[in-house]
């Protein structure tokens, strides 16, 4: 203290100092030399978690970790020799145990005489700085780990920032790239897209999985995905973009692999629609002709004649053969998208009759018909008949042990739905789903139900193609239900042929 200074302003101005110290946010400490703590603030009490009246009086060793006891004599032979220490970064303890890092600016404090007698401390608690900083390098280590290329630029497209990967992808090493326009990895043609991103982003909107083509130094083209954020500043503005491309050569090569291969398959298929359209053409003159010569053979043997029972047989299996072939042109029809509509109004009582008296002669098993409602509707009826004709042929072809077949139909209010009820074999549950499909069986291959399975696939195109649904019931062992529902008005469904 200046011993001129009249003991009033001396006294005023140390009791200015106090409240200094007292209300500084930094931790303020003296100690002698000895380290015996002379004077504690609140910053102190608050970081260190020990009252003034603890601290005082006991030595500073109360807030040093045991394993940095050294450092207190490194300080105190400075300050004995009146040196300072700035930003010395170490540890201390609170008194809950919980370990501090800190910055530390030691000084030395004078007496009168400008003799050393202690020192006084000022602590920082930078573990938030520090967080920030193990953070920060983690971060940074995570970036430039990454496979993806992450690239920062300004809203002027400046690069800020320029990872490992990015280095690898483009060939550029982040000093070649650092301070540079983006525009030299974008293809001449593309430059355009750096505006609608940077457009993106300015309005504060990230881009997600922008599939683009970059160029690499050595001229290379690449496809990358590419996801661009905005990055904002402390006032949440915007002040530029982080970019993540990732290669997609393999996943675009592999894309072209399989458009490709499905080319191929397209190929094969179309080829395979045609053997099978030019084939049912070739097939079905010579089965006509067949049949027309056994029908004269027919009408040209006697009734008692031995031979007439094989003609008879033989007509029945070049029928068979007929709608083999039939169900082969409407396939190849389906499959070309050529399959006509021809809608006429009728009854479908009337229609059912038709077909089951086809059947009442050749077929054992009993039918039951049972109607109720109104059955006029419009739709094309010899499609129709060709549906019925099946789903009836099919429950006499799968009940090889006989058993009734139950025919119901019911006139709705905009439509009609017919039932075909069987007592034969059912049809696993299993594979029901897929009755509906392509040459789809569900008996073993070989079984002696003879089939293709194209049947059901035709009946389900013919229904869906009137606007009508189709749908079966079935179990194992106990019989199936197959019913559609066909609207009174049918209008022709646009047809999409599938593969
Ligand atoms: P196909 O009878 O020529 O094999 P479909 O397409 O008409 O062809 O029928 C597909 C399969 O559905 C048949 O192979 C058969 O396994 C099964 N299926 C069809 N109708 C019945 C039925 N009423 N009872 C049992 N199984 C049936």
């Amino acid at each position: 203290m200046n011993e001129s200074m009249p003991l009033w302003v001396a006294e005023e101005r140390q009791a200015l100092l106090a409240a200094i110290v007292d209300y500084s946010e930094d931790a303020i400490i003296s100690k002698t030399l000895e380290g015996k703590i002379t004077s504690w603030n609140h910053a102190a009490a608050a970081l260190f978690g020990y009252h003034e009246s603890e601290a005082v009086g006991q030595h500073i060793s109360l807030i040093i970790p045991a394993d940095r006891l050294h450092e207190e004599s490194f300080i105190i032979n400075e300050i004995r020799q009146g040196r300072k220490i700035q930003h010395f970064q170490t540890i201390r303890r609170a008194k809950s145990g919980q370990e501090i890092s800190l910055s530390l600016a030691i000084s030395p404090i004078k007496n009168s005489k400008g003799v050393v007698i202690g020192a006084s401390k000022i602590a920082r608690d930078i573990s938030r700085q520090k967080e920030a900083a193990e953070k920060q390098g983690m971060l940074a280590a995570i970036v430039n780990n990454s496979d993806d290329a992450i690239v920062s630029k300004t809203l002027e497209g400046i690069i800020t920032s320029w990872n490992n990967a990015a280095a690898r992808m483009f060939g550029y090493t982040e000093a070649e790239a650092l301070g540079r326009h983006i525009s030299f990895i974008i293809p001449r043609e593309r430059l355009d897209e750096e505006d609608y991103i940077i457009g993106e982003i300015k309005k504060g909107h990230s881009i997600s999985h922008f599939e683009t083509i970059r160029v690499t130094k050595n001229g290379d083209f690449i496809p990358i995905s590419l996801t661009v954020s905005p990055i904002l500043n402390e006032e949440k503005t915007i002040i530029g973009a982080s970019k993540i491309a990732r290669d997609i050569s393999e996943k675009v090569a592999a894309h072209e692999e399989l458009e490709q291969l499905y080319r191929q398959v397209k190929t094969l298929s179309d080829k395979k629609d045609e053997f099978i359209a030019m084939t049912t053409h070739e097939l079905k003159t010579p089965i006509t002709s067949l049949k027309g010569f056994l029908q004269l053979l027919q009408i040209h043997t006697g009734a008692e004649d031995k031979g007439r029972l094989f003609v008879e047989r033989s007509i029945r299996q070049v029928e068979k053969l007929a709608m083999l072939i039939n169900d082969l042109v409407d396939f190849s029809k389906l499959q070309a998208g050529k399959l006509g509509m021809h809608f006429e109004s009728f009854d479908m009582k009337l229609l059912v009759e038709d077909c089951l008296e086809l059947y009442a002669t050749s077929s054992t098993h009993p039918f039951r018909l049972n109607c109720s409602g109104s059955l006029e509707l419009q739709a094309d009826r010899l499609r129709i008949e060709q549906v019925v004709d099946n789903l009836v042929s099919n429950a006499i072809k799968y009940s090889p042990e006989g058993g009734s077949i139950d025919i119901t139909i019911d006139g709705r209010a905009d439509a009609v739905e017919v039932k075909i009820k069987d007592e034969g074999i059912g049809i696993d549950d299993a594979v029901q789903h897929k009755l509906f499909s392509q040459f789809f069986r569900a008996v073993e291959p070989g079984y002696s139900i003879p089939g293709l399975g194209m049947g059901l696939y035709i009946t389900k195109e013919i229904i869906e193609r009137h606007g009508g649904s189709i749908a079966v019931e079935s179990a194992l062992g106990k019989g199936s239900v197959f019913s559609f529902l066909l609207p009174r008005q049918s209008s022709n469904q646009q047809y999409t042929a599938s593969l």
